[in-house]
């Protein structure tokens, strides 16, 4: 069950996902988004820093008390002070650091700037993660840094499924019980292990992709909107919600760039035949649509 930004955006949007993920009989495994909009304001940061403007620093302290307000507002009481905690831990000794190393470094060489910018941007995920586990009395959580993997290609970077395979069935060798929680969007390079992530809203594929490694019976996709829709709901108000959609169908739409599901996220379920349903978080009792063969 992936969530998005929205999803884990709001105190309210984060007790509809408790809600939804404890209605499951079956073992669950959740991956999330970073909170909406947070994934935007850490690389507004990061060029706010090069610029040497310190004041980006005002915006990390914003963002450092929206994700206390969601702690307070949806964490379990035993977990709250450890959640409050990790929050602070990774502002104060990772984001803060790296930011000031941007905005004092003028000389700091590109290749340099770039490592530093996604080491920051992967910190989206890991706070919404540690907030989504600390919901959960029986919260399981999995840091992708440890088994989703890259390698550079001519086009950026893409997924090392073999390597990726092997640590994903090592990391989630034991998923019958507990609420197992994952970040979407972020990974390693192989070689370097410098961090990395799978692009802009790649946070479906990271969903996509451990639901093909671990045989998943259905990639549930819980966004802000009904379902896969004719159209963008916000360009095109007549849009209608389609119930069922061939995987063809999808990906002709996803690549035509209908922004609901990114892209690469069809063809790995595709070839497993694993059903990939699209739901409202905010509107749960919505049948959404559901992507199959055909
Ligand atoms: P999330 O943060 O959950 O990944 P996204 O913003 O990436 O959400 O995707 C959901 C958004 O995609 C919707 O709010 C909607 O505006 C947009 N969208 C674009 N095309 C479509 C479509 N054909 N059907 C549904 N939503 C669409
Ligand atoms: N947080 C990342 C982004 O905003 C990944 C995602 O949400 O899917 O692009
Ligand atoms: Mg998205």
């Amino acid at each position: 069950m992936k969530f998005g930004g929205t999803s884990v955006g709001s105190i309210e949007s984060l007790l509809n996902l408790r809600d939804i993920v404890n209605a499951q009989e079956k073992p669950v495994l959740v991956v999330v988004s970073a909170m909406g909009g947070f994934t935007n304001q850490l690389l507004a940061m990061c060029e706010q820093a090069q610029q040497r403007d310190i004041s980006c620093l005002d915006t990390l302290e914003t963002a450092r008390k929206r994700h206390h307000d969601a702690i307070d507002g949806v964490v379990i009481e035993p977990m709250r002070e450890q959640v409050h905690a990790t929050i602070d831990r990774f502002i104060d000794e990772s984001l803060k650091p790296y930011y000031l190393a941007l905005a004092t470094n003028p000389h700091m060489p590109v290749a340099e700037i770039e490592r530093v910018c996604d080491a920051i941007v992967a910190h989206g995920e890991i706070l919404s993660s540690a907030i989504v586990t600390g919901m959960f009395e029986d919260g399981v959580p999995h840091l992708s840094l440890n088994y989703m993997r890259t390698v550079p290609d001519a086009a950026g970077r893409v997924l090392d499924w073999e390597e990726t395979e092997r640590l994903v069935k090592e990391d989630f060798a034991n998923l019958d019980s507990g609420v197992h929680v994952a970040q979407g969007f972020i990974s390693r390079d192989k070689k370097s292990g410098d961090v990395t992530n799978l692009g802009r809203g790649g946070s479906d594929y990271t969903a996509a992709i451990l639901a093909t490694l671990l045989d998943a019976e259905s990639l549930e996709i819980w966004t802000d909107v009904d379902g896969f829709m004719t159209a963008d709901p916000r360009t095109h108000p007549d849009a209608t919600v389609i119930p069922q959609m061939t995987y063809a169908q999808a990906q002709e739409m996803c690549d035509a760039g209908a922004k609901v599901i990114y892209p690469p996220t069809i063809a790995p379920v595709a070839m497993k035949h694993i059903p990939v349903w699209v739901k409202n978080t905010f509107n749960p009792s919505a049948p959404g649509t559901v992507i199959l063969d055909s």
